[in-house]
Formats: C-alpha cells, structure tokens, sequence
C-alpha cells in the first residue's frame, strides 16, 4: 500500500506534537511503520489519506459502536448543532441522555457527566475520599483508569507496598496515596485492608480489564471486592469506561451482577464525542457539589452536541437483540481464526468477551493477571499488525489493546478479515 501523504502529513506533525500525535497510543511505536492518516470513515471501513480502505476493529479505541458516520447520529448532531454548540447553562438534552440511562440501567440513581473517560475516572476517585474521609485507594496491576496523577502509579517491590509513579512528574507523596495489587488474589487485598486500617477510601478496578490484554476475571473475586469494602466502609469504584454500555447496556456490573458504589463511563456513552460520566446511589451522589462539599466542575460538560449524539447511539444500542448480534460477529470473527491456528499448531489464541477481543500469542487462553502476559510476544504483534495492515485490516498499534466490533461489521467484511488473518499468520509463523 502507497501511504505517501500518511507519512508527509506526519512528518509535519512531529514537529507540531510530542511524537507526532495528540495520544500516545496513536504513535506506531510499538509496531513497524508510521501512523496512518485517516481521511474518513463509513460504517465498518476507514478510508486514509492516500485512499486507501480498511476495515476499521480499533473504532476509536471503543467508542464507535454503530460504525463510523453512522447516519441516526450524524443527523441527531447535524440537528443539535444548528442550535448552538454550548452554552454552559442546563439543555433538554443533558435530562435527556441521563433518563434514558438511568431508566434501563439497575446501578446507578443519579449521574454527573463530564468530558473524558479521564475525569470521570479523577471525579469519582475524589468523591469516594469525600463520602468516606479516608485518603488510600487501591488499584490493580493491568487496570487503566486514564492519566489523572495518582493512577498513574506502578506496583512497588514487594506485595501490598505503596506504588510508586509510573509518569515523571507525578509526586511520590500522590502515589503513596495508591496501593497497587495484582488482580486475582485475595490475599493481597486483605493484607492490605489489615496494613491500612480505616485508611482506604476505595478500591477501583476495570471489572473486564480491556487496557492491557482481556483479563476477565471470576465473579468470584470481584464478589469479594465487593464484600470486603462493605465490611471496612470503604468504597468499591467500577471503571467502566471501555466496556459500559459495550459488553451489554448495563455493563459490568449487569455482567457479574454487582452493585458497586461508584460507576464511571466514557467512550461509548459519547457516540464519538468526547463525554464521561460518573452515577452513584443518590445518597453518595449528594456529596457533589453545588449539593454537597466535593467539587467538581466543568464548562463544556453535558455539551448539548456531545449529548445528543450519546442519545442517539444509546437509544440504537437499546433495540433488542443488539448486543447479541454483535456477540454472534464476534463468535464468528474469532473462531475461525482461532481453528486455523489451532490446526497449523500456532501459538496464538484470542480472548474475548462480548464485542471485545485480544490477540494473544499464547496457548492459554484465561491469562488474568498482567504478568501473565509474555512481553516478548509484542515482536510477534507488530509483524502481525503490519501484514494484517497491508491486507487492509485496522487494529489498534499495540498488543497490549484489545480489539471491537461495531454493528456495522458485515459477514463480507468478517470473511474478508478471516482469510487477511490466516495469511497473515502463515507468514508470521512460517
Ligand atoms: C479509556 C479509559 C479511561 C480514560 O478515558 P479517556 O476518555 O481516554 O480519558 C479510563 N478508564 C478506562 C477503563 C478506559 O478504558
């Protein structure tokens, strides 16, 4: 594929952004080539700047459910933006988006929106020190909760220590505040809880992490989360901002069938534009301001465009049957892959839940913990990556990101992957 202009236009942008882009994940660093320019997309396809077609399974990193330009909500938009892009005062549209929700969904009573995944994630982590007046929060090795400062933490040496910053310029006094434990072990959590006594004000995990591989776990473990905040009045935070309204309408927590504290969203709430949110109890919502004392504020949330999308792609994700048909795609998608691999002896494997999948260069596939991941298999990735590329196939540039499907993905466009993957793979493993 000819990707001149791509390579011009970036080229350019090096020296107008920090490597070139506006989000570190959309620099091919971790694979072979230059990020692709994209000029548009249709549906299940995205189309470059030099003309070129792929079939889209990145999707903007989740939030594109119903494909690209789907056409409800370029109309919901083109309507709502002939009436003014903000106007930092109440719309119809914000008590719009917030019924619709809150009427289908069991978990949450009330909701704040803001304007990333990001700040949903810093506002409920602020409100759950608010309700509890207590200052630790614990986070789980292989769980992205966005760039806010004290979630950008690594685990320490040791079990059950204090993390330790994962960013320069995040203070070790934020990140002693953030106790960082591997996902899928009791122990860890109680010995924590038993270390820091009346201290923890929360505990936040990605229920499905989807930001580093697929690692589902047992509802078992996130039974026990539960359990153990509830016990030392401590708050349980489910960061559903990649598979809430994704993997089902009422996500995660409709999933594994756990009432959690605080719920945070992003991605797909927007339809493709850039909206967040964070719902509780009423009671817990109370402590934000102008109600209660916790501050949180935001000139462009609820943005009467942003919103009226939201309403249209959730109001589609809505209809009945929607999220099986997707689940069916993927079925599809990953299964014949994988009997291919299975049958050349391939180490290579998906894991998957609902629209959601991730490449795995592994024959196990109940990986649920981030060092269970091989970090020498991100050479085989980006091979892969760069064939499936040349074959016409968009993935996300890293191994570590899962991949989605949208329900405009056809069985045409779903054939055409299955053969570009088989190739692919030959290729990679010969
Ligand atoms: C994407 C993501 C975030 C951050 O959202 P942004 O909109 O990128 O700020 C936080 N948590 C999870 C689980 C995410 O997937």
């Amino acid at each position: 594929m000819n990707r001149t202009k791509s390579n011009e236009l970036y080229r350019k942008a090096v020296k107008l952004f920090p490597g070139g882009v506006n989000s570190p994940v959309r620099a091919f660093q971790s694979v072979q080539g230059n990020p692709v320019f994209i000029e548009k997309g249709y549906g299940s396809k995205i189309t470059d700047v030099d003309n070129n077609d792929y079939i889209d399974y990145c999707c903007s990193w989740g939030p594109i459910i119903l494909g690209h330009a789907n056409p409800i909500i370029v109309s919901a938009v083109k309507t709502a933006i002939d009436k003014g892009m903000s106007f930092g005062a109440p719309t119809a549209y914000e008590n719009e988006l917030a019924q619709l929700i809150l009427d289908n969904h069991s978990y949450i009573e009330k909701i704040r929106f803001v304007s990333s995944g990001t700040e949903a994630v810093m506002s409920a982590i602020r409100l759950a020190r608010g309700a509890t007046g207590k200052n630790k929060i614990i986070k789980f090795d292989g769980c992205y909760h966005g760039h806010a400062d004290h979630l950008l933490v690594n685990a320490g040496s040791g079990l059950a220590t204090f993390g330790t910053s994962s960013s320069a310029g995040v203070p070790e006094a934020f990140a002693n505040e953030t106790i960082v434990l591997p996902l899928n072990n009791k122990e860890v959590v109680k010995k924590a809880f038993d270390n820091y006594e009346n201290d923890i004000a929360c505990i936040i995990i990605e229920p499905l992490p989807a930001n580093n591989g697929l690692l589902i776990q047992d509802k078992d473990y996130l039974d026990f989360l539960r359990e153990i905040t509830a016990v030392n009045d401590s708050l349980l935070i489910f960061d559903e901002v990649i598979n809430g309204f994704r993997i089902g309408f009422e996500g995660a927590a409709g999933l594994y069938n756990i009432q959690p504290d605080i719920l945070t969203y992003g991605k797909i709430i927007g339809g493709g534009m850039p909206v967040g949110a964070y719902g509780a109890s009423a009671e817990i919502m109370s402590n934000i301001a102008p109600e209660g004392g916790v501050y949180q504020a935001g000139t462009l949330s609820g943005n009467p465009v942003a919103m009226a999308a939201g309403i249209a792609q959730l109001k589609e994700c809505l209809k009945s049957g929607f999220y099986e048909a997707l689940e069916e795609k993927t079925e599809y998608l990953t299964s014949r892959i994988e009997s291919y691999a299975i049958e050349k002896g391939y180490e290579f494997r998906f894991q998957k839940i609902a629209s959601i999948f991730w490449i795995s260069f592994s024959y196990n596939q109940d990986i649920k913990t981030a060092d269970g991941i091989d970090a020498s298999s991100m050479d085989k990735f980006s091979i892969l990556h760069s064939e499936l590329l040349e074959r016409g196939i968009y993935i996300g540039p890293s191994g570590y990101e899962v991949s989605f499907l949208s329900s405009a993905h056809s069985k045409g466009d779903l054939d055409h992957t299955i053969q570009a993957f088989k190739e692919s793979l030959d290729i990679l493993f010969a």
